[in-house]
């Protein structure tokens, strides 16, 4: 589709991205603002990311429609690319923004006729809920993160920068735990005052201890998958926080609401890594609410 007319096009670039519901947000940004675009889902196979990042050869959205790169304004990039964009563009046809070389994955693309912009928004989008809508205050806290993949990273960067007392992780990959303690919070936060632990298990984490309880393993997502905490861990002072947005309570967020202590799922991560997804893409302030409705629409669908 040759970009004719002046409207835009944003979408998203994964597999699979059927159920996303990003769509619903970005458009109904995009009306509230009256901006000529619109936001479209890519279900982009392992062999084609290459030659659409690259040659500019095409790709089909879900309704069969052929975009090229140079049709497309920005994309969000999801499972399983966001590290692989970041290997196959070149420097400096890739401009990182942000802290991108110490979370190592991509998911906010603008695009520029000569170069690519990549953020991450993740890490960024945790950070606004926490804050904002959450009033989490984390200077001196204590954090313990179950999960050291891609969206532990984004988040753990955050908590770093921002100042966190400690931060313990624990991890069955004993491998991308150790990547995660050692070489990113250890090696590039040793000048900082935060404490760091690899833990060799979930007892190890001394949640009781804790101020914010992050679950960012997939664990959670399925009917039949365990609560990864005991009960006895948890406490009425703990903010436990499940990446997860969908079931929206996991077991671990009903059993810490039984117990007295606050909770939250990872819809408000969602909302704002999409908001600053927007404000990247269009350089105008996103409306937050008319965002948060449509997601809250579409997640009951
Ligand atoms: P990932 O890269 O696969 O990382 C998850 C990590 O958790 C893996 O290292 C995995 O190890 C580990 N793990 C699995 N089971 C575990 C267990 N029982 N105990 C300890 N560690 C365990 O996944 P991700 O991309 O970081 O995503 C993690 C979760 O965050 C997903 O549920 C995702 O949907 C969610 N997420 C939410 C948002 C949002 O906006 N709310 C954004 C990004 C991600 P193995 O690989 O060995 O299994």
């Amino acid at each position: 589709m040759d970009k004719k007319s002046s409207l835009k096009i944003y979408g998203l670039l994964g597999f699979p991205v059927r159920h996303s519901l990003s769509p619903a947000m970005h458009n109904a940004a995009f009306r509230a603002l009256n901006l000529p675009a619109e936001y479209r889902l890519f279900e982009v196979k392992p062999e084609e990311l290459e030659g659409f990042l690259l040659n500019n050869a095409p790709i089909s959205d879900i309704d069969g429609n052929s975009f090229r790169l140079t049709d497309l304004s920005g994309f969000n990039v999801t499972i399983p690319y966001k590290v692989r964009v970041l290997r196959i563009v070149p420097v400096p046809r890739l401009k990182t923004v942000g802290p991108i070389d110490l979370i190592d994955a991509v998911n906010t693309v603008k695009v520029f006729t000569d170069h690519l912009e990549a953020h991450n928004t993740d890490g960024a989008g945790f950070w606004r809920h926490l804050t904002k809508d959450l009033k989490f205050d984390i200077l001196g806290k204590k954090v313990a993160i179950i999960g050291a993949g891609g969206a532990s990273r984004s988040v753990c960067v955050f908590l770093c920068i921002h100042k966190a007392k400690s931060i313990s992780v624990f991890d069955v990959d004993k491998d991308k735990l150790r990547e995660l303690v050692d070489n990113v919070l250890i090696g590039q936060f040793s000048n900082y005052n935060t404490k760091f632990k690899a833990a060799d298990s979930i007892d190890g984490l001394k949640i009781a201890d804790c101020d914010l309880l992050i679950n960012a393993t997939p664990i959670g997502m399925k009917e039949d998958d365990p609560c990864l905490v005991d009960e006895k861990f948890i406490h009425k002072d703990l903010l436990v926080y499940d990446l997860i947005y969908n079931p929206a309570e996991t077991k671990l967020l009903k059993m810490a609401r039984e117990k007295g202590a606050r909770t939250s799922n990872g819809l408000g991560m969602l909302l704002y890594q999409g908001v600053e997804a927007f404000e990247i893409w269009t350089g105008k302030e996103a409306p937050v609410e008319v965002m948060r409705n449509a997601l809250n629409q579409a997640i009951k669908r």
